[in-house]
């Protein structure tokens, strides 16, 4: 990690009443990396991703946004420091078109980008382009994703937090998601933080990665070593 942090994460625990979901994380994210946390279902990865945005706070432990502590700062001003959030299940307005959905990403931007900006999605995904009338509800899965990913791009953010982006999608979507992300981190420069469950496809993709397990991070290093890691294939990897 060369570059300075982006996004640090110490010691943070979460609770949802008196179940304690996080129990101390700590990880680090330096600025144009793509970093991927994996881990199995109810491990805490949705959590984590969801503290960093201030919702639920974390009860202890400190977040800190390019030098600045945002542990204690209501969401809204989180995304006003540059984090835009892809949540699980993608949430997009059903009702509205693909063009309308877009709009709503770039509420809290300038409105003078609002054209390069919507240019810019629409050459990422072509497909959202020659869709831009259609109600968001009738989109594909896939095309949904593309549209939950462009809506966050709108805001132009400096940190893009994404919860588990193939869910539920067919394996050629899903490379075609992960390819798309590539190009957000290099061609774009935003930096990327996955939570997945795909571990495959986030740990090819990813420069490094943390693996999450009962809220605790157990491993962390390249995409490449986890890859080849024996814990991680044998508990992540094979048969998944
Ligand atoms: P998944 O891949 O299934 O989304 P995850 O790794 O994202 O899993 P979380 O959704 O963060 O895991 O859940 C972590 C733990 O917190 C689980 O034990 C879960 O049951 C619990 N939990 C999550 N949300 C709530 C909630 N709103 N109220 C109570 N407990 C919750």
């Amino acid at each position: 990690m060369a570059e300075p942090s982006i996004l640090s994460v110490k010691g943070i625990e979460t609770f949802y009443g008196a179940i304690q979901a996080l129990h101390g994380v700590d990880l680090e994210v330096a600025r144009g990396e793509i970093v991927t946390l994996i881990g199995a279902n109810g491990a805490g990865k949705s959590t984590l991703l969801m503290t960093i945005c201030g919702n639920p706070r974390a009860r202890s432990g400190t977040i800190v946004l390019d030098g600045e502590d945002i542990t204690a700062l209501p969401t809204h001003q989180i995304v006003r420091r540059g984090v835009a959030q892809v949540p699980e299940g993608r949430r997009i307005f059903p009702r509205m078109s693909v063009f309308e959905n877009l709009q709503m990403g770039a509420i809290l931007a300038d409105p003078a980008n609002f054209k390069s900006d919507i240019d810019r999605v629409f050459a990422m995904f072509p497909r959202l382009a020659e869709r831009r009338d259609q109600r968001g509800g009738t989109l594909s899965g896939g095309e949904q994703q593309m549209l939950a990913i462009g809506r966050a791009l709108m805001s132009r953010p400096r940190l893009l937090l994404l919860d588990e982006p193939s869910l539920g999608l067919a394996p050629l979507i899903v490379r075609q998601i992960f390819e798309s992300i590539g190009r957000i981190a290099r061609e774009e420069g935003v930096t990327i933080f996955l939570v997945e469950q795909n571990a495959f496809h986030a740990l090819r993709l990813a420069d490094r990665a943390y693996v999450l397990a009962n809220g605790r991070v157990r491993l962390s290093g390249s995409g490449k070593e986890l890859l080849a890691n024996q814990e991680v294939r044998a508990a992540y990897l094979e048969g998944g």
